[in-house]
């Protein structure tokens, strides 16, 4: 026998079964996020590495130790995008969006990579719906996506769930924390892991997102940063809390949230469902992230929900669609019959055929073992008489169709 391929490591098929539970979760995250008008755009795979070097951070894991990074045949140097806002904000100042809307809302769904260690919920090539609005500095911007994820989550029918959120302050109040922090961490620096001992001299904040055990230690005594907001950035935290507040957002503050992405100003937040540690949704303010990629200054925030992560822990019954087998008895009812069905499909119920000739009851054996309840049976006595038979499997109901009215029955059946 031929060598069987298999996925590559973190990669994933998702199955049929699976799928209906992704496209019930992904239209109910659509129809809100349209509500709140916002519009998708879509945005490439595969961008110029340097672009997340450049937003994402040079000092984060993720583009240290977890980007897909290749040389095309013209010796570019590309990326796999590990996520997609990145690519959004080149998107939103190469086709300068600016200039059409004061603010803009988008929104894009796609796989991102990130070769990380694979484990349960979390692949290598995992898949995000995300939004972002350009151009509103308010904390009322910040809360909005926010109640939209409240929204779908609520209507996902999942109640114990909580926002975790922070203030990660303006430039100046990430310096200043930054040297606090650092004072701080200098002490135990023998304690703290090689990788943290390496962040202390390049980008401090990353050590609040280490996951080594001995480090987390140590981080739980260190100094928190809302001792140190400018008058600004204290404001727009204290006006976002209000507004959630009166949105009655169930939150938590966590003063040691993060996030893994260098580009964040003043809000992030994360929503966590359940006991779980890893958030199924995160995001935040950016508003440097537009300028330092070459735009004018333009205040923006966003947030992506980790769809493998969500489908995974939600409990949703979703139905299955009604199903008809079609079975078609001699060569002539085949030739004949074909036609009559093709002309006489509705959308909304499967209806499928079984071209292949065997006895009826080997047929009815298929449908029976394939958990079909309805079947039609075209032979050479129905097609004189221009009927299907229908025959329902689970309690036997039989009657005939005429070929005139298959549109009709198909609809009754799947209205029924
Ligand atoms: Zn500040
Ligand atoms: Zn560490």
């Amino acid at each position: 026998m031929a060598e069987q391929i298999k996925a590559v490591r973190g990669m994933r098929d998702i199955l049929p079964e699976e799928v209906r539970i992704w496209q019930t979760v992904e239209s109910i995250v659509f129809q809100t996020l349209e509500a709140f008008g916002f519009e998708e755009i879509r945005v490439p795979v595969v961008e110029e590495l340097k672009l997340f070097q450049r937003s994402v951070g040079s000092f984060t894991d993720i583009v240290q130790k977890e980007m897909y990074v290749f040389k095309d045949k013209g010796d570019r140097i590309l990326a796999l995008r590990p996520e997609a806002t990145a690519s959004v904000v080149r998107a939103y100042l190469e086709h300068q969006l600016y200039t059409k809307r004061k603010i803009t809302r988008l929104y894009y769904a796609g796989p991102m990579f990130r070769y990380d260690r694979p484990q349960k919920g979390r692949y290598r090539q995992f898949f995000q719906i995300g939004a972002e609005i350009f151009g509103g500095k308010s904390p009322y911007f910040d809360a909005e996506l926010i109640v939209i994820l409240a929204k779908i989550i609520e209507k996902l029918n999942v109640s114990n769930y909580v926002f975790e959120t922070n203030s990660v302050g303006c430039d100046a109040c990430k310096i200043s924390y930054g040297m606090k922090l650092k004072q701080f961490l200098e002490p135990a620096k023998e304690r703290l892991c090689q990788d943290c001992q390496t962040r202390l001299q390049g980008n401090v904040l990353r050590v609040l997102d280490c996951k080594v055990i001995s480090c987390r230690e140590i981080i739980k005594e260190a100094p928190v940063i809302q001792d140190v907001l400018c008058d600004d950035c204290r404001k727009h935290q204290e006006n976002f809390y209000t507004t959630l507040d009166d949105n009655k957002i169930h939150y938590k503050k966590n003063p040691y949230l993060v996030r893994g992405l260098d580009y964040y100003t003043k809000t992030v937040f994360e929503l966590k469902i359940g006991e779980e540690e890893n958030a199924v949704a995160g995001g935040g303010r950016y508003d440097n992230l537009v300028s330092e990629l070459g735009g004018p200054e333009t205040p923006a925030a966003g947030f992506a929900i980790g769809m493998d992560r969500l489908c995974g822990l939600i409990n949703l019954e979703v139905e299955r669609k009604k199903e008809i087998c079609v079975i078609f008895l001699g060569q002539h009812a085949l030739q004949k019959g074909t036609a009559i069905l093709n002309n006489s499909r509705v959308d909304g119920i499967k209806i499928v055929a079984d071209y292949e000739q065997r006895p009826l009851k080997n047929h009815l054996k298929i449908a029976d073992r394939e958990g079909v309840k309805h079947i039609l049976i075209l032979g050479d006595n129905e097609l004189q008489k221009q009927i299907f038979l229908y025959k329902n499997m689970s309690n036997g109901f039989q009657k005939e169709i005429k070929f005139s009215e298959l549109s009709k029955f198909f609809k009754e059946i799947n209205n029924a």
